[in-house]
């Protein structure tokens, strides 16, 4: 057991709500703060593969998120008129479902009442002013004005992360060409599974979220400028699902009407170097790997940190053998997903453009990537 007995996780998001759950059942005493004056999350959904509801099991929220959410099987990868060419998914483990699909509202009211009843004190609107970061302690400046020693800070604010910045340097996400659109719908009935359909110059997936509600995503490459007024959200969005004619995909064109439910946003990566910390402030989550959501796993990642972390406080001895196990732990397997997400993303854009390499056998790629993250942790 480390000396940790005081923690502070930077951002309330699912890596920084996770971990303030996994240090307080460590028994080190968390506080989380967010920016943010209350939670804002975005009205569509997330898949959760078996790798992050495992992790979610060991913070005791696996069962919450499948009961708010919707299990289930292996994705069904379809041309875009709808014939079934494979399937791919995680390994199922345990009692735990290929993929459980929940909407991210609920998830994030899910980590945030499992933070609360273990005892995390959260403050929101508030963010780290400067840091005093030695090797014994860390002494941190809010932007409230009040101050705090913890044994351990922990950055998990985000892509664009300000502790990162602060610790370990000017590092930024690349554009990767390629973006997502979301939006969310009633379930139909023949909805059993996830789908993704493979067109000519995009792909579409329909997730599950509830037994009554779901939602699609399109992944299209937006060129240089992907910004994309409000006002051509909605058509745009449609002529990019007109384009399939699978029997699933096209009721849904017509029910794509509102500007405020199309949830737009180009795609970027980042892999900071090994290590991920520096004296008592180590980086979790999208602060230091963002992937690309090819293979549905960022977020997860950021839950298998905070579980990684919850268990070092406990089995290490010294706080440095902790920050040398957990990269020993954690970079390798988070490489592997951007790495991977990222081949999966340039492919696609080349064979938009006829050009896929010969070779190049995405389905390959993501079985084998989703078939090493069934290891453990
Ligand atoms: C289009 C898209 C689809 C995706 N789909 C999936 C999927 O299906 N499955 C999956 O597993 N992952 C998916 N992801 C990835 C997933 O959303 C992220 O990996 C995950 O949200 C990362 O969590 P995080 O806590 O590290 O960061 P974030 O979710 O970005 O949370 C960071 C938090 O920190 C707060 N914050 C920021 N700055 C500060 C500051 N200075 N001080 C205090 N707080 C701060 C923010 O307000 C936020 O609450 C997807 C990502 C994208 C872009």
């Amino acid at each position: 057991m480390t000396s940790i007995k005081k923690a502070l996780v930077v951002g309330g998001g699912i890596g920084g709500l996770s971990a303030g759950i996994a240090l307080q059942k460590a028994g080190v005493d968390t506080e989380v703060i967010e920016l943010q004056p209350e939670f804002n999350v975005y009205g569509v959904g997330i898949i959760q593969p078996s790798n992050a509801l495992r992790a979610l099991d060991v913070l005791g929220l696996a069962d919450r998120c499948m009961e708010r959410g919707s299990p289930y099987g292996p994705v069904k990868m379809c041309t875009s008129t709808g014939f079934q060419v494979a399937q791919v998914g995680t390994p199922p483990m345990g009692r735990l479902p290929v993929h459980n699909g929940i909407s991210r509202r609920i998830l994030h009211q899910v980590l945030h009442d499992g933070a609360v009843a273990n005892g995390v004190a959260l403050r929101m609107g508030i963010t780290v002013a400067a840091l005093d970061n030695g090797p014994d302690w860390v002494n941190v400046t809010f932007t409230d004005g009040s101050t705090g020693r913890y044994d351990l800070v922990v950055g998990s604010d985000g892509v664009y992360s300000k502790i990162r910045l602060l610790v370990l340097g000017d590092y930024k996400p690349r554009y990767t060409g390629q973006s997502v659109w979301r939006y969310a719908f009633p379930r139909p009935a023949e909805l059993d599974t996830g789908y993704i359909f493979l067109g000519r110059q995009s792909k579409v997936g329909l997730i599950p979220m509830t037994a009554e509600t779901m939602y699609m995503f399109v992944v299209s490459a937006e060129g240089e400028d992907p910004k994309i007024p409000e006002s051509e959200l909605v058509p745009r969005l449609k002529a990019l699902v007109a384009e399939y004619e699978a029997p699933m995909v096209r009721p849904f064109v017509n029910q794509i009407t509102d500007p405020k439910g199309v949830i737009y946003r180009p795609l970027e990566t980042l892999l900071l170097p090994a290590p991920w910390y520096k004296n008592r402030v180590l980086l979790i989550g999208d602060a230091v790997h963002a992937t690309i959501p090819q293979l549905g796993q960022g977020a997860g990642l950021a839950i298998e940190d905070a579980v990684v972390l919850g268990e070092l406080v406990q089995s290490a001895d010294t706080v440095p053998t902790l920050l040398n196990e957990f990269m020993k732990r954690r970079y390798d397997r988070c490489k592997l997903v951007v790495d991977a997400s990222n081949t999966l993303g340039e492919w696609e854009q080349l064979e938009w453009q006829g050009q896929l390499p010969e070779g190049a056998n995405m389905g390959a790629l993501m079985g084998k990537t989703l078939g090493a993250l069934g290891a453990p942790i």
